[in-house]
């Protein structure tokens, strides 16, 4: 068993499963080099290797003790090319080419794609990018059952590379059949995280949770964000999910490429007005897929996403199928401790001008809890808590002092691996206050980092105000 270190860094990690890093002793290596929440991306693998992985993960954290959350990620309409005649297929500039209905090219100089509607949805000049920017078409002419296109930017596309339409408002529904059996397994396996590709609008949101809460699942909801619509309806996404992901990889292509550094910070700034956890994801150490180092950009980048202020970075192919998995966790948290030095703290905004809420309150019992921890120099925070939303506001204050959370539910203790600056600890009964001091001494003996006669300061709730975190007390280690 393995405690987790107050000196871990406080971002997190989410890495992606693949057939690089399925194998329980990976696995494993992973969850110590400092992952936190594994994704399983039902665009690719069977229902076999999918139910696989989540075995070979809860195996892993329980033979760690490491907690380690799981995500599965539902592909949703992401669309693809069919079958080409040729693989790869080279487009050069200039040419021109049709659209066909159907999945299975004749000619070289046809595509077809698995989205049925295309042809009748698809308006002349619209764009028709190809594997994920590879390739730009424009649509120059329409037929019945074909388009023209012109190739902007030739390239070599391969069959079922994706297909994005940055241009063209599509009608197929964000939760197809596949998503939703996809989703009712995730409920079934118990996961912590669900999320929802290519949203574009709050109502999408709502009927995933409300699919997952049918299916007895307490998952939270993510959002990718990897559309314009979904940009335009930021606030109302935000606001109706329990988490988001920056997508850069569809959003990128979905919106111009230079503009989505600001998108990052707008979708990273929303999330914290709304004190929702957000992931960056997507090409953070692409290069690591096939070397041991990081190019400079990259460690740049994961970087700025922590000033930004992004709650965890995502690895994608760096630990599906990349030859160096472990390499890469080990980078991105060595990047996440030495950045996180140089950290200024933000606050989410107060909202309400007449009587606090009852978050409100949470959130200024908990902020001044951190402020007499700095005050004394306290070793830690701990907050004891049945429900992860309190986490969520400690989390969000983005301070650097190491906070425990400690909770006497499952799965609470295992949302919060997705939160910023938590390190989740599970207990049998956290709520009375000599129970829960003597747990910490007893979890404090296992620890390297806290010795006795250290303070720290721990946050509770009394019942004198119902559902508000309202005591604050200070102890020391024995
Ligand atoms: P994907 O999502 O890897 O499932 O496409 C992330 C992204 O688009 O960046
Ligand atoms: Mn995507």
């Amino acid at each position: 068993m393995s405690v987790q270190s107050l000196s871990n860094a406080r971002t997190k990690t989410v890495a992606t499963v693949g057939p690089a890093s399925i194998s329980p002793d990976i696995l494993k290596k992973l969850l110590l080099a400092g992952v936190d929440v594994f994704r399983i991306n039902m665009a690719h693998g069977s229902r076999e290797s999918h139910e696989l992985a989540v075995a070979n993960i809860r195996s892993a954290s329980e033979t760690t003790g490491l907690p380690a959350g799981i995500l599965v990620d539902l592909a949703g309409p992401k669309i693809r090319l069919g079958q080409l005649t040729q693989n790869p297929l080279v487009l050069n500039n200039g040419d021109e080419i049709k659209f066909v209905r159907g999945i299975q090219s004749k000619s070289d100089d046809e595509l077809t794609c698995i989205y049925e509607p295309l042809i009748d949805e698809v308006k002349i000049g619209d764009a028709i990018v190809l594997a994920d920017g590879l390739a730009r078409l424009s649509v120059i002419a329409r037929a019945e059952d074909h388009l023209i296109c012109r190739v902007n930017d030739g390239g070599a596309i391969r069959s079922r590379q994706g297909v994005n339409l940055p241009g063209t408002n599509l009608s197929v529904p964000a939760l197809g059949p596949v998503d939703r059996d996809n989703a009712k397994w995730a409920a079934g396996q118990g996961v912590e995280f669900v999320s929802l590709s290519f949203v574009r609008n709050a109502e999408e949101i709502k009927e995933l949770q409300n699919l997952l809460a049918s299916e007895n699942s307490e998952a939270m909801v993510i959002a990718k964000i990897e559309k314009r619509e979904a940009l335009d309806a930021l606030d109302a996404i935000v606001e109706a999910t329990d988490g988001v992901m920056v997508a850069r990889g569809d959003l990128g292509v979905e919106i111009d490429i230079e503009k989505t550094p600001a998108a990052q910070k707008r979708i990273i700034k929303t999330c914290l007005r709304f004190r929702k956890p957000v992931i960056v994801a997507t090409q953070m150490l692409e290069s690591m897929h096939a070397s041991k180092q990081p190019t400079r950009a990259e460690v740049t980048d994961v970087a700025n996403a922590i000033h930004d202020g992004a709650d965890a970075c995502m690895l994608s192919g760096e630990t599906a199928i990349g030859e160096y998995p472990v390499e890469s966790v080990q980078m991105m948290n060595k990047i996440m401790t030495e950045t996180e030095k140089s950290l200024s703290q933000q606050r989410a905004r107060m909202r309400s001008e007449d009587h606090a809420s009852a978050w409100e309150i949470s959130d200024a019992v908990i902020f001044g809890a951190a402020h007499i921890a700095k005050r004394i120099h306290a070793k830690m925070v701990v907050i004891a808590s049945r429900e992860s939303e309190i986490a969520l506001i400690k989390s969000k204050q983005r301070d650097l002092i190491p906070t425990i959370c400690i909770t006497d539910q499952a799965n609470c203790y295992r949302r919060m691996s997705l939160f910023w600056g938590v390190t989740p600890v599970l207990c049998s009964s956290p709520f009375q206050h000599d129970e829960l001091l003597n747990f910490v001494n007893q979890w404090a003996s296992t620890n390297d980092d806290l010795k006795s006669g250290d303070h720290f300061v721990a946050v509770t709730d009394t019942d004198l105000l119902p559902g508000v975190h309202d005591s604050v007390l200070v102890a020391q280690i024995d």
